[in-house]
């Protein structure tokens, strides 16, 4: 059987500062949770291999370094993004308003080629606290704004629970594997490393 090629997918994560972006990565891919609050400091992405079916997967996960405070992420956040995950605070009101934005935002700064095929992912998250009840966004509303923006799949969250976590980043994973299978076949014309004239010749350098 010829070697696989691992799939690379970048995946950006973006939301109002506060609403757990970098807790949600944490608990997936370290599988850990922090309560005390800490700006986001460090490495760009992270990174998370998966399996899905039979590809071998890695997720590059990128968030932000605070910065979306400011909303200006800079085009090395954007550029390539295979999917874009949406995160708001389900308790926070203005977190779920300003979703508008970011979907916008990240239209216009990532400009995919076709913007109606181009996967997000919402995710409601902190509904552990209070046992839900301070929540002010219902299941309701986020899932009507996500039919009214072309069909998003939703998902309700908890980082401090590693509630759903999992499941929302494998639909994530799927959903970046759709695009970039689409590329594949834009790319079927060109030859593919591992062909046979290549295992023959070997490296040209
Ligand atoms: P970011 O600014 O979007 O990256 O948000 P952070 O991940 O830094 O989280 C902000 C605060 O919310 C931190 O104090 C986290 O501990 C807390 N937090 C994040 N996710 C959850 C959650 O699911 N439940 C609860 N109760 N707290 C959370
Ligand atoms: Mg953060």
């Amino acid at each position: 059987m010829s070697m696989r090629r691992r799939t690379l997918l970048k995946v950006i994560v973006l939301g109002d500062s506060g609403v757990g972006k970098t807790s949600l990565m944490n608990q997936y891919v370290h599988k850990k949770f922090s309560q005390q609050y800490k700006a986001t400091i460090g490495a760009d992405f992270v990174t998370k291999e998966l399996q899905i079916d039979d590809k071998l997967v890695t997720l590059q996960i990128w968030d932000t370094a605070g910065q979306e405070r400011f909303q200006s992420l800079g085009v090395a956040f954007y550029r390539g993004a295979d999917c874009c995950v949406l995160v708001y605070d389900v308790n926070v009101m203005k977190s779920f308003d300003t979703l508008d934005n970011w979907h916008e935002e990240f239209l216009k700064q990532a400009n995919p080629p076709d913007p109606r095929a181009f996967p997000f992912i919402l995710l409601g998250n902190k509904i552990d606290i209070d046992g839900g009840n301070s929540r002010v966004v219902s299941e309701k509303k986020a899932r009507e704004w996500c039919a009214s923006n072309g069909n998003i799949p939703y998902f309700e969250t908890s980082a401090k629970e590693d509630y759903n976590v999992d499941d929302a980043f494998l639909c994530i994973a799927k959903a970046a594997l759709v695009i970039e299978q689409g590329q594949d076949i834009y790319f079927q014309g060109i030859p593919e490393a591992g062909s046979e004239s290549e295992q023959r010749g070997g490296c040209a350098c």
